[in-house]
């Protein structure tokens, strides 16, 4: 295919974030530093309204700062363009849309080269855990999907992993996943972020979750909790230590289980159970 030079970096770092939204009393990111190297995954926690989201999109310069700056290897955002800045980000957010696009089509959207051969679609797809999906609908990948993407044949869970399939084919420098799984069941959601550990080492990787069990194997773990970064560390050190993490957290582990299952799992078992 096309030549396209991929952008590397060696380290994402945001220094005393703040920022407040328009029209606010106060400010949603008051201190916020958080750095990721090369080959780690970072997790962002906290509960809701703490400024997960609000950090993650300063990180990729969509919310302009009144404090503090977000530098990659050390160039500030401002120093470089913004295509150049975004260029080495891929997002997952919580909303992808709804298209009449091909698998193949939604695999590839955003990924600057042509020429992507099909086997490269299907690696894509294999490491989001998404390959099934092809089958089931039962589409190849060049059949229009059409209505039953825009029916109820979809769920958000398919959605997330053609999401992560599109971040795996382009495979950007940085990776932002918010929530990723966050639809997905327990067990492919283990898996998918074992997926995530075996690949990481030639990038960065930031990921929001909610679930204790993904936090594991994470290089570091920021604790957001009224625009601040209160605690920092790996898991077993914030689970050893009195604070926002173990309060958050300890409730939904027993002995490194969780005591009750997803209620997306719950609601799953419930609907097939005769
Ligand atoms: P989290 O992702 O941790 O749930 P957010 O970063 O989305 O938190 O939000 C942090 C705080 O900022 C919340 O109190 C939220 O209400 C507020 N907020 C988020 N987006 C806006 C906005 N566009 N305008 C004003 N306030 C906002």
């Amino acid at each position: 295919g096309e030549q396209v030079i991929v952008p590397t970096a060696e380290r994402l770092a945001g220094a005393n974030m703040q920022h407040r939204y328009p029209g606010a009393a106060v400010d949603t990111l008051r201190d916020v530093s958080v750095e990721a190297r090369r080959g780690e995954i970072i997790a962002l926690v906290g509960v809701n309204g703490a400024g997960k989201t609000t950090t993650v999109n300063a990180l990729l310069g969509l919310t302009e700062l009144s404090g503090g700056t977000v530098s990659i290897d050390g160039q500030t955002q401002a120093e470089l363009s913004e295509d150049v800045w975004l260029g080495y980000f891929g997002l997952l957010t919580q909303e992808f849309g709804r298209y009449e696009m091909t698998i193949r089509e939604v695999v590839c959207l955003g990924t600057p080269r042509t020429g992507i051969t099909d086997e490269e679609v299907w690696a894509a797809l294999e490491s989001a855990r998404a390959a099934d999906l092809v089958r089931k609908f039962p589409l190849g990948l060049d059949t229009q999907l059409g209505e039953q993407w825009g029916g109820l044949g979809v769920s958000g869970g398919q959605w997330q992993r053609l999401a992560l399939a599109r971040i795996y084919l382009r495979d950007p420098a940085i990776w932002v996943l918010d929530e990723p799984t966050s639809a997905i069941d327990a067990e492919a959601e283990q898996d998918i972020f074992r997926e995530l550990a075996r690949t990481r080492h030639n990038r960065i990787t930031i990921v929001v979750s909610h679930r204790a069990w993904t936090l594991k194997g994470m290089d570091r773990i920021y604790v957001i909790d009224g625009g601040r970064v209160v605690q920092r560390g790996r898991y077993e050190e914030l689970m050893a230590e009195p604070g926002r993490f173990s309060e958050i957290f300890a409730e939904q582990l027993d002995g490194g289980v969780s005591r009750r299952p997803p209620v997306d799992q719950a609601l799953g078992v419930a609907a097939t159970s005769r």
